[in-house]
């Protein structure tokens, strides 16, 4: 079965529209897919009324941005509930966060010669939740570096010039409302937090004493080793497995939808539950 349950669109920090996605999932022959925009679930509705006339199963989906032990690490929650009022509410909570920390990136960025930073990068968001790749758009437009890994490696990436700390929601809370509104809690790409093997440990206990539900061991960009270490912390934490491209556009990403290698045959796939 061809699965993503891991991609973005213009409701957050992706290139392409939902009608853009879903038509690219059904040309990339998907079977089952979930949207998984950062702390946003406005595109989730349209997308399933979509897929549906494509014959592609949709699953809701949402990457939640979380605080652990200084790292800014993604949760993403399955399957739940979009008329969730306690989802509503959090996911409001964390956009408020999303524009007051805007408004500060924005000021650092003037410091450096960016003119009205904050409706340049308002401009790339178009009104929908606002993130660090519209800041780096505005940089590489403002020739301030010449490419997004530039603009993150200079300006926005944790501990440099325009980084600003977030006090997201905390774990708990993320898994919490996760399962408050029905879904299932998988710990988004392990392998991209800079982590050392005892702290990747750390959290993944962590994870699961707070009930979590599943890793994401195969990413867009996961290595033949990294998928085998996290297929092995699996088994070991009993945790089911989710695979995603984290799909954000043609230009932005290497790994097409759809088109992350396959999950190792051992693992246990969370989407068994939803599918018959
Ligand atoms: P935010 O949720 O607003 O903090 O933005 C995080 C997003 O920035 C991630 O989901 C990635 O899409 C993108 N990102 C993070 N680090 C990098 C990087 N080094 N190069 C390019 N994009 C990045
Ligand atoms: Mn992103
Ligand atoms: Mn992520
Ligand atoms: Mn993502």
């Amino acid at each position: 079965m061809l699965v993503d349950l891991h991609c973005h669109s213009v409701y957050s920090d992706g290139e392409l529209n939902v009608t853009q996605l879903i038509e690219k999932a059904e040309k990339n022959s998907l079977e089952l897919f979930a949207l998984t925009d950062h702390d946003c679930i406005d595109g989730v509705n349209k997308a399933i009324e979509l897929a549906k006339t494509k014959q592609i199963k949709c699953i809701p989906g949402v990457e939640i941005s979380i605080n652990w032990k200084k790292k800014d690490i993604h949760i993403i929650g399955l399957n739940i509930d979009v008329d969730s009022k306690i989802l509503a509410k959090k996911l409001a909570e964390q956009q408020r966060k999303r524009v007051t920390r805007a408004q500060k990136i924005a000021s650092l960025l003037e410091n450096y010669g960016v003119e009205q930073c904050l409706e340049k990068a308002q401009a790339h968001a178009q009104g929908s939740i606002i993130t660090r790749p519209h800041f780096a758009k505005v940089l590489v437009d403002e020739a301030k570096v010449k490419d997004f890994g530039q603009a993150f490696k200079k300006y926005l990436a944790r501990g440099k010039l325009a980084y600003v700390a977030t006090d997201w929601m905390s774990i708990e809370e993320a898994i919490e409302t996760i399962h408050q509104s029905g879904g299932s809690a998988v710990l988004a790409h392990p392998h991209r937090y800079d982590l050392s093997a005892t702290k990747m440990k750390e959290l993944i206990t962590t994870f699961k004493e707070l009930r979590g539900d599943g890793l994401e061991v195969v990413s867009g960009m996961t290595s033949k080793v990294q998928i085998s270490q996290l297929n092995e912390l699996c088994a070991r934490y009993d945790l089911l497995a989710s695979t995603g491209s984290d799909y954000h556009g043609p230009t932005l990403s290497k790994v097409d939808l759809g088109k992350q290698v396959l999950l190792p045959k051992s693992c246990k796939p969370i989407w068994e539950q939803w599918v018959n």
